[in-house]
C-alpha cells in the first residue's frame, strides 16, 4: 500500500514490478524534443503514455492535469512539476491546475481561505515565475471548493465507489474523518472532468505525478472504466518522477525545513544551503582521489541533474570527474551552489512581477 499523504522514500523498481507502472524508457524513441526530466530518467514510468505520444504527434486534443494542495512553501523538487507543465504548454496541451482546497481542509485543516491566499503567494506565483503563461486561454486554475462541476461530477462517480475500496487503497480506518473520504473522489474529478461534453469532451488525458500519488491514479482509472458507457471517458494515462532528495539525504520535503531549499528563500540562503547538503564524498580526501566520490548518492549531483545544468555533455563531465576522483566535493559544491544563487537570482526577480497576475487568476469576479 502507498500512502500518498506520508512522505516516506520509495524503491522505485519495486512500484514498476508490483503496480504495473511501465517504463518511460520504452516511449523515448517516439517523442519529439523529449523534456530534459524524460532523457535523463527522472521520468522513470508511466501508465497508457503512448496515447499522449499521438496526441502531440497528431497535434489533436489532449489534456494534462496537475493538482497543488496549497499547504506549505513549494521547494525546488516541485519545481520539477512546473517543468514539465510548461513542456506541455508548448506541445499544445489543455492545461487543469485544479487547487486542492477541500484537500487541504480535510487532511490539514487549512480553511478555504488560507488555501486562497497560499496558492496565489506561493504556488501561482512561482508557476509564473517558472515560465508557466497563464494568460493562454488553455490553462484553466480553479479553486475545488468553488468548481461546481468538479464537486457535481464527484457526487455522482461516488454512487460505484464503496468504502471497502477506498480502504483497500488509502488504508483509511475508523478515525479518518468523513471529509477526508471525500476527498479522493473530487481528485478523480479534478482528472476526468476534462473530458466532459462542456469542457470538450473525451480526450487523452496525463497527470505527471510521484509515486505517492499512484493511489489516486489507479482509483480514477478504475473508475473512468466503471462510468465509460455513460461518460465515455478515455482512462487517464500518468507519468511519474523521481523525488529529489534533501539536503540531509531523505526526501525533500516541505514539512521538513531542514531538508528543502525553497522556492522563496533568498539567493544567500539558497546557495549556502547547497554548501550543507549531503554529497556522496569520501571520508577523506585521500580515500577519494583513489575511490572516486559516489554522484548516486549526493543530494548536489541531483540538483546539478534535475535543474542546474541543461547540457548532457557538462553533466557528464561533472559526472565522471566525481566517478574518477579528480574533483573534491568541496570545490564541485562551490560552482554548484554558485549556480544555484544565480538560479535563485533570476526567480525572484521573476516573482516580484508575477504577484500582480497571480492575484488576478483566482480574483472573485
Ligand atoms: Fe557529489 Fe560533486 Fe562530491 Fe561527486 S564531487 S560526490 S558530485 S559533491
Amino acid at each position: 500500500m502507498i500512502d500518498p499523504w506520508s512522505s516516506a522514500v520509495l524503491d522505485y523498481e519495486k512500484l514498476i514490478e508490483q503496480f504495473g507502472i511501465k517504463p518511460f524508457k520504452d516511449m523515448m524513441g517516439n517523442i519529439k524534443d523529449p523534456h530534459i526530466l524524460m532523457k535523463r530518467g527522472i521520468i522513470f514510468g508511466q501508465r497508457d503514455y503512448g496515447r499522449i505520444v499521438k496526441a502531440m504527434r497528431e497535434k489533436s486534443d489532449f489534456a494534462v492535469v496537475s493538482g497543488m494542495m496549497p499547504s506549505g512553501k513549494m521547494h525546488i523538487g516541485h519545481k520539477m512539476i512546473v517543468d514539465q507543465l510548461v513542456w506541455y504548454q508548448t506541445k499544445g496541451a489543455d492545461i487543469y491546475i485544479p487547487i486542492a482546497d477541500m484537500e487541504s481542509y480535510s487532511a490539514r485543516d487549512i480553511d478555504f481561505e488560507e488555501s486562497r491566499k497560499l496558492a496565489v503567494s506561493e504556488y501561482i506565483t512561482n508557476y509564473i515565475a517558472l515560465g508557466l503563461d497563464f494568460t493562454k486561454k488553455n490553462v484553466h486554475t480553479y479553486l475545488q471548493s468553488e468548481n461546481k462541476v468538479v464537486q457535481n461530477l464527484a457526487y455522482l462517480l461516488g454512487r460505484k465507489v464503496n468504502l471497502n475500496e477506498m480502504k483497500a487503497i488509502y488504508g483509511f480506518g475508523g478515525s479518518t474523518n468523513v471529509s477526508h473520504l471525500y476527498v479522493p473522489l473530487v481528485q478523480v474529478a479534478d482528472i476526468l472532468h476534462p473530458q466532459l461534453e462542456e469542457c470538450g469532451g473525451p480526450k487523452p488525458t496525463v497527470v505527471p505525478v510521484g509515486p505517492d500519488q499512484d493511489p489516486h491514479i489507479r482509483l480514477t482509472r478504475d473508475i473512468a472504466e466503471r462510468f465509460k458507457s455513460k461518460f465515455n471517458f478515455i482512462a487517464p494515462s500518468s507519468t511519474y518522477h523521481r523525488f529529489i532528495t534533501g539536503l540531509t539525504g531523505d526526501k525533500m520535503s516541505s514539512s521538513k525545513p531542514k531538508t528543502a531549499i525553497f522556492l522563496s528563500d533568498s539567493p544567500e540562503v539558497a546557495e549556502k544551503k547547497v554548501k550543507s547538503a549531503k554529497t556522496g564524498g569520501r571520508e577523506s580526501l585521500d580515500e577519494q582521489k583513489k575511490l572516486g566520490g559516489v554522484p548516486e548518492d549526493c543530494a548536489v549531483y541531483e540538483m546539478l541533474l534535475y535543474h542546474l545544468v541543461q547540457s548532457d555533455e557538462d553533466l557528464k563531465e561533472i559526472y565522471s570527474n566525481c566517478k574518477n576522483g579528480t574533483v573534491m566535493c568541496g570545490e564541485c559544491k562551490n560552482k554548484a551552489s554558485s549556480m544555484m544563487k544565480k538560479f535563485f537570482e533570476d526567480i525572484s526577480q521573476r516573482r516580484e512581477k508575477a504577484g500582480d497576475l497571480a492575484e488576478k487568476i483566482l480574483a472573485k469576479d
